[in-house]
């Protein structure tokens, strides 16, 4: 499978110190994408099963003028993952190298600036709650 990147590094806009980068994925892929990420220092993930419906159609047979019923829907898993702004990229390229097939139903991904983050245990906001303990911000010591 010849290698896919992240068509450019954009502007974000708007501006944010976080983002989450929210990605739709096939279920079977999640644990290729989640030891990939752990070996790149993040640490910090929420995955949900989820069902969809997208160009895949939810199924492989169609029927004109039909309604969306339930059973159309693709069980999908999402993951999501807030970071600082500069691990954002290389997030997104991890997710397409080890989620894609090359076929459709490969999922899709969602940049979220978020505005704040805040520790429950400690009520640290900011960078200091978005690092991880043994994170990649441990690794290369802040
Ligand atoms: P503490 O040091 O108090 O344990 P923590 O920052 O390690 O705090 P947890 O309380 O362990 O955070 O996290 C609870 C849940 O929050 C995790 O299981 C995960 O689902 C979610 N989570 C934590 N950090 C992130 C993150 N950066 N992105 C996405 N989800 C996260
Ligand atoms: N940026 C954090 C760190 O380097 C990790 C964030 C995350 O795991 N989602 O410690």
């Amino acid at each position: 499978l010849p290698v896919i990147r992240a068509q450019s590094s954009p502007d974000y806009v708007p501006d944010a110190k976080f983002y989450k980068v929210e990605a739709i994925l096939r279920p079977w892929r999640i644990p290729k994408v989640a030891s990939a990420l752990l070996k790149m220092g993040i640490r910090g993930v929420t995955v949900s099963d989820v069902r969809g419906f997208g160009a895949q159609g939810g199924l492989t047979e169609r029927h004109a003028g039909s309604e969306f019923s339930e059973d159309k829907f693709v069980t999908k898993v999402k993951m999501e993952i807030v970071v600082s702004k500069d691990q954002v990229e290389s997030v997104i390229d991890k997710i397409i190298r080890e989620g894609r097939t090359g076929e459709i139903g490969d999922g899709k991904i969602f940049l979220v600036p978020v505005t704040d983050v805040i520790r429950v245990r400690t009520g640290e906001r900011g960078e200091k709650a978005e690092r991880m303990m043994g994170g990649r911000a441990d690794m290369i010591n802040f």
